[in-house]
């Protein structure tokens, strides 16, 4: 029998993603996956040097400075920090250490708009870097001091970087794609770290028993609690009510309100119901393009609410947010979704408060837990 055929690129053995051409196999799984691969001799620019412009908190120091030494010892690490706590800033110590000795640093994210926001915050902290994004319509340049990149983009870099940071391990399309996971694991030659807010139970076993450590941080960046949601038992038809009572109310108080629905056809209904009586919003569209146009008219305040579906729960900050989870109990809200969604709010310095509401027929266990969760990290603040 024929020896079994398993994949050089990203590790598929399943046959029925083998294909055979000339008698020969092929992987049919990462064949889109087939552009250039960086060159592993390319040589990182001398004494580039971290120079942060503000300082770190206490606490983002002392972790920062954990990471660097868990690295150094040749462990991985997962850091699980609370969403506005500064995720970015905890590896920069890490980055700068390795670069320093002329090693491959890489920083991968599985969304291409987080690429695009990344790639000038980190060229500020080491602006003599040649500090360069990769992503799906932008990969010409594919070697660099720091390499900013999506995890699509991972199959360009095998054995490649000593110390690559994988941010928002949990989010869409990496969790729980077998490719993405594959090009994540071959790409890294040294040690990584993993970043998340809402790391899962498996995530944490993962890396403790790859030679890895989780490292906490439970304090936001501005030092105040993050915003315990509220459950507020509505039925079927009052929910529409009680969702423009909200609205009316945030208006009064010139509070900008994201209102999150499960579905694309929910949160049509209801933009269509509230479109009656409010005439400054809109329904967050799901193609990039028009996405960030409504998200820039909400900054400038053109509009006073966005009705969204998940896309919004990460990556977006905006001052004294307001937060409505509409049909809360909805079976695709997961935990780590709602905590996600209540993270989005009071995340500015001088704006650390405001409401979490969810709005559901039922409050199921997801919702309890994503209250649980929040509590959990506050009281762990009350203790240090
Ligand atoms: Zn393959």
């Amino acid at each position: 029998m024929k020896e079994k055929y398993v994949c050089p690129v990203c590790g598929n053995e399943d046959s029925r993603y083998i294909g055979y051409s000339n008698g020969s196999p092929y992987c049919r799984l990462c064949l889109p996956f087939s552009g250039k691969k960086a060159d592993r001799d390319f040589k990182v620019k001398e004494n580039i040097k971290l120079e942060l412009s503000y300082p770190l908190s206490e606490k983002q120091e002392i972790v920062a400075k954990k990471v660097k030494e868990l690295l150094i010892n040749k462990r991985n690490v997962l850091i699980h920090a609370v969403t506005g706590a500064g995720k970015t800033e905890l590896v920069y110590y890490s980055m700068a250490y390795y670069i320093k000795t002329g090693l491959h640093v890489g920083f991968a994210t599985p969304r291409r708009d987080v690429v695009v926001d990344l790639q000038p915050r980190i060229k500020e902290a080491f602006p003599s870097a040649r500090v360069i994004s990769v992503y799906g319509s932008h990969s010409t340049v594919i070697e660099g001091d720091i390499i900013v990149l999506t995890t699509h983009q991972l199959y360009r870099y095998p054995s490649y970087f000593d110390l690559l940071i994988l941010d928002e391990i949990d989010a869409f399309p990496y969790k729980d794609n077998f490719l993405l996971k594959s090009f994540f694991r071959r790409s890294v030659k040294g040690n990584y770290v993993l970043l998340s807010a809402t790391p899962s139970r498996k995530d944490i076993e993962e890396v403790k028993a790859d030679s890895g450590e989780v490292v906490t941080l439970f304090e936001r960046y501005h030092k105040a609690k993050m915003p315990v949601p509220q459950f507020v038992k509505t039925g079927p038809y009052s929910i529409y009510v009680r969702t423009l009572r909200y609205l009316k109310k945030y208006e009064e108080e010139s509070k900008p309100v994201f209102v999150f629905t499960p579905t694309i056809s929910e949160g049509k209904r209801l933009f269509g119901f509230l479109s009656f009586f409010f005439h400054n919003g809109s329904f967050v569209s799901s193609k990039e393009e028009e996405r960030k146009i409504d998200i820039q008219k909400f900054k400038n305040h053109q509009f006073s609410f966005l009705v969204t579906t998940s896309i919004l729960e990460r990556g977006v900050t905006v001052r004294d947010l307001q937060v409505i989870v509409f049909n809360a109990d909805h079976a695709l809200y997961t935990q780590a979704a709602l905590v996600q969604i209540a993270g989005r709010v009071g995340r500015k310095i001088g704006a650390t408060s405001g409401d979490v509401i969810f709005l559901a027929e039922e409050e199921n266990d997801c919702q309890i837990g994503a209250i649980e969760e929040i509590e959990k990290y506050n009281q762990s603040l009350e203790v240090l």
